[in-house]
């Protein structure tokens, strides 16, 4: 399975996920469409900070979800990254992902809040926040990485 690579130029970051992980992701959600389904996406930075590597993604134990919204719960999320942070190198929370069923995978405003209030809580380990919205259509899907740099919502391509 390749390996997907993405570069965000205005906050010249790098992207790494295995295609396998993208396709879990999608295989879940199908079961959960046409509602929104999601979750985390957990993974590591390069030693010279430039590449995030997303290895893993948590499905939520308890969420809310209905064909325009998705909220997960946190039932089971700390013990999980306290789980991944014990590993060798350390695996940490990277982002969110969730799907906009029959949408384009561009930012609701409240994936907006959403970014702006992660980058700025101090439970998240990160500055950059991740979040991966796919659009998921019957057959097919187009998936966008978004991170936030100084309040500004950017894009990896
Ligand atoms: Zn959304």
């Amino acid at each position: 399975m390749p390996l997907l690579k993405y570069y965000c130029k205005r906050f010249g970051v790098n992207l790494e996920i295995e295609e396998t992980i993208i396709e879990e992701m999608i295989l879940e959600s199908r079961r959960h469409y046409p509602k929104e389904f999601g979750g985390i996406l957990l993974g590591r930075y390069s030693d010279n900070l430039n590449t995030a590597i997303i290895t893993d993604i948590m499905m939520p134990i308890e969420y809310d979800n209905s064909r325009n919204h998705f909220r997960r719960g946190n039932a089971g999320v700390k013990e999980r990254l306290r789980l991944e942070f014990n590993k060798k190198p350390s695996i940490i929370y990277l982002g969110e992902w969730h799907t906009h069923p029959d949408s384009t995978p561009d930012p609701s405003q409240i994936d907006i809040n959403t970014l702006r209030t992660l980058s700025q809580a101090n439970t998240v380990m990160i500055e950059n926040p991740i979040m991966l919205i796919i659009g998921l259509k019957m057959k097919q899907y187009n998936h966008i990485f978004y991170t936030i740099k100084n309040k500004n919502i950017l894009s990896y391509e």
